[in-house]
């Protein structure tokens, strides 16, 4: 019987990013994957004739690991992610959409309108409401974790004097929209936690967009690169090999 260093269920990113690491270090691999495609959440396939993207669609400039595990598997970001410099909200029974810029850096016109407009659907005492509830949040992150992960973002967000229609047209889609659940049920904590990694590399932030299905431009690349990685280390150490169950497309 074949003997293997290491056995990894599941072929998404984390799978991926394993057989990576491990490939690299000349470990001998099985990456086993029930689904037809590798990339998990991160994927991308033909269900019925339609092209389906599953769960990953936006990369976040601040992101610091995922470039370092890209770069190991010879993929450029520009090669796969058009870059975004703004998000757009719709807001419901409006005609108008509320237009944020995403790259300070990138894109600092777009930014800087996204502060100074969109007057109609966030008047100046939202926004002000707003400055205030995001500098409290990431203080508190620093300084009062646990204070903050006592209190759930609705709460947060009108002891900070937000308004209803702020917290419905900015927080909402900012944290309801990431994660599918109610603002009752998770705390400031989490929806703060989440913009942490922005505070130190704000100058990184911008929004990747997949250039092509999730599966075509990424995972499966990844996947190539681990099987190229173990067969280069089989010319060095001599028992490295990968291997994974399922059909790479
Ligand atoms: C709707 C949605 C939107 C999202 N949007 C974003 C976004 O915009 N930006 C972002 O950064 N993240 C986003 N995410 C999160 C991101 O998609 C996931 O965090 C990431 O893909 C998870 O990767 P994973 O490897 O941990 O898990 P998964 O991708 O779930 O991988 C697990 C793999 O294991 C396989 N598996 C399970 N059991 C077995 C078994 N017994 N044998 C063999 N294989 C098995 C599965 O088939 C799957 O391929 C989103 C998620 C969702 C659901």
């Amino acid at each position: 019987m074949e003997q293997y260093d290491a056995v990894i269920i599941g072929a998404g990113l984390a799978g991926l990013t394993c057989g990576l690491e491990l490939a690299e270090k000349g470990q001998k691999v099985l990456l086993l994957e029930a689904e037809p495609v590798v990339g998990g959440r991160t994927s991308s396939y033909i269900d019925n004739g339609m092209k389906v993207e599953s769960g990953f669609h936006r990369y976040i400039g601040f992101y610091s690991e995922m470039p370092k595990m890209l770069r190991k598997a010879g993929i450029q970001l520009n090669e796969i992610f058009t870059w975004e410099e703004k998000v757009e909200i719709r807001v419901r029974k409006k005609e108008k959409l509320i237009t944020l810029g995403a790259a300070p850096l990138f894109g600092p016109k777009k930014t800087i309108m996204g502060i100074l407009g969109n007057n109609e659907l966030l008047p100046l005492r939202d926004k002000l409401s707003l400055v205030s509830f995001f500098l409290s949040g990431l203080k508190d992150l620093i300084t009062n974790p646990k204070k903050l992960d006592a209190c759930n973002i609705r709460d947060y967000a009108r002891k900070h004097k937000v308004s209803e229609d702020a917290f419905h047209n900015v927080i909402i889609p900012f944290s309801t929209g990431l994660y599918f659940l109610p603002p009752e049920r998770y705390s400031a904590y989490v929806f703060f936690g989440l913009l942490a990694p922005a505070i130190k590399r704000f100058y990184k932030m911008r929004i990747g967009a997949f250039l092509g299905g999730m599966t075509d431009v990424m995972c499966q690349p990844m996947a190539e690169a681990i099987e190229k990685k173990a067969v280069l280390s089989k010319q060095i150490i001599k028992s490295v090999s990968c291997t994974w169950t399922g059909k790479i497309t």
